[in-house]
This record gives C-alpha cells, structure tokens and sequence, in this order.
C-alpha cells in the first residue's frame, strides 16, 4: 500500500499568478519555497521506491490529534517500526548553536527542523496511541540536497545527510522485517484520518480584475497566444495546442483562482479572452461540464 505524493495546488496557483500579475518578493519568496519543497519530497522518494514493495509508504498525511493540525512528509511503515520523515531541500552552508539553526553566509536564524520534527513526532505519537497502537516512531531530518552542509551539529541529532541517504536505504532494506496486518490496518486508519486539501491556504492577494487574462501557453506557460478555428499557438515557443483542451485547461486554472466564481459561457468567455463568438466556449464547455439552471443563472459544474 502506498499514499501518493499530490503536487500542491499552490504550486499551481503560483505558477498561473506568475504569469498574469507582477508578483511581490513575499509571493516570489514562497513560490521559490515551494517549488523547492516539492523537487526535495520528489527526490526522497525516489530514494524509498525499491522499498515501497514490502513496506507501506504514506506521504503528505495532513492529520489532527490534540485538536492540532500536523503534516508529515513521509512515513514509512514496517514489521518494527514507524519511520517518520520530515524531509529538507536546504542548499548551502547552515551552522547548529545551542539548539538553534543558522545560515552560515548571513548568520540567519532560520526554523529548526528538529524542533519542526520533535512536534510532529509527538502528535503523531498521541494518535497513534489513540488509535490502540503501540509501535515505536523513528524520527528523522532529512536533508535531501547534495549541496547542502552542517557545521557543528551534535552527533546524536536524528538527521540524514545527503551523503548517507544511500546507506541508509541500503540499511533499511536489509534490515526491515515483514508488514504485519495490525500496520496495513494502521495504515487504513491513517489514510481515513488524512484530511484533504486543507492544507492549501489560500493566497489572497489578487483580485480578478488586476490579473492578465487569455490562455496560458501549456509549455512555456508565456500568454501571448492566438487561436484559429480549432487550434491555438503560442506566439512565443510555436506550440500548438487544440482549442477544447487549452479552453478546459483555463476552466481548471480559473476554479482554483476563484473557486467561490461560478463557471458561466460569459466569464470563461472574457478569461480565455480568444477572438471570436462566445459560441465557440459554450460548445466546449457544454461538452464537458454539466449546466445546472437556466438563463442568465445557468452555470456549470
Ligand atoms: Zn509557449
């Protein structure tokens, strides 16, 4: 068994926004943030793929226990033992001081992930209680990037190094004993508890009115496009794309910029922002979507 990694939708979010606004540096910030998170939690897994056979993996568990809301990156499930994974993609050098982390360049404090991992191994340690269980969490940092150091960390911290991470897969796979049914069950459970999406904290700062509107070009994600009969270009890399599947893909991209807007022929009309009669997208989203009420209040789910 095995939870699959979902790309966040703010990922997507910040990639449409980056095309239809000037972002601010706190938005270009948190883009940058997340992208790097996402390449981080990407590159752990492949590192645990050969274990997923005989283990069961759950990854981006978003979970509640003591009325608190905690994420685990991955946890990996095995006749021993519950590996708990809270997984870094820093780059550069960080120093460790009493306690605390700190980027070398600047002297910067930043989040210590040991605190961040100490919280989570708590909670998830409560519920697991709660749920009638009592296997042993092992917790770990892990620092996925290959240009990542640490100076001056103690030894007895639970991290993993770039430079182990191999090792410690190796370790992991000789040593792991056969999944029992109590884990498949516990593992049940946990998906069960997993509450979706709410994780995804909306950002707040645009407005309709102030972004760009038209298609996004589905390679270069660049908007300057034009659409002939039943096909669009992007003026900017060639690409060709059908018009249906450009449309449905701006009807998507528009749900989750303004999932309280309704999805009506006009708005998605002055979004796409293509030549033409407004005919053509009511064809198309007649096709896919199904209209629900009638006249100027019709719209579609
Ligand atoms: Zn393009």
């Amino acid at each position: 068994m095995y939870k699959k990694r979902k790309k966040p939708p703010e990922l997507a979010l910040l990639k449409s926004l980056n095309s239809r606004m000037e972002l601010s540096d706190e938005m270009k910030l948190r883009d940058y943030n997340h992208k790097k998170g996402w390449e981080g939690e990407r590159r752990f897994d492949d590192y645990l793929r050969n274990l997923a056979q005989n283990s069961i993996i759950l990854n981006d568990l978003l979970l509640q226990s003591n009325q608190t809301t905690f994420q685990i990156d991955s946890l990996l499930i095995e006749g021993e033992a519950l590996h708990l994974y809270e997984i870094k993609n820093y780059e550069g050098d960080f120093y460790y001081e009493n306690d605390r982390f700190y980027k070398k360049n600047n002297k910067v404090e930043i989040n210590n992930p040991i605190t961040q991992l100490k919280r989570t191994d708590s909670l998830l340690r409560q519920l697991i209680h709660q749920l009638g269980y009592s296997i042993p969490i092992v917790p770990h940092v892990v620092f996925v990037n290959q240009k990542f150091t640490l100076y001056q960390a103690p030894l007895h911290l639970p991290i993993i190094y770039p430079t182990q991470l191999n090792r410690y897969v190796k370790s992991l796979e000789m040593n792991r004993t056969q999944v029992k049914k109590q884990h498949t069950t516990l593992a049940e459970k946990l998906i069960a508890l997993h509450m979706n999406e709410s994780s995804y904290r909306r950002i707040s700062s645009y407005t309709y009115d102030e972004l760009k509107k038209g298609i996004l070009c589905d390679k270069c994600n660049s908007l300057i496009i034009s659409a002939e009969r039943s096909m669009i270009k992007c003026d900017a890399c060639g690409y060709t794309e059908s018009l249906d599947k450009a449309v449905l893909r701006s009807v998507e991209e528009f749900k989750l910029l303004f999932p309280e807007r309704k999805i009506t022929t006009k708005e998605i009309y002055d979004w796409c922002l293509i030549s033409g009669e407004m005919r053509r997208i009511k064809r198309i989203l007649d096709k896919h979507y199904r209209l629900i009420g009638v006249h100027q209040w019709a719209y579609y789910e």
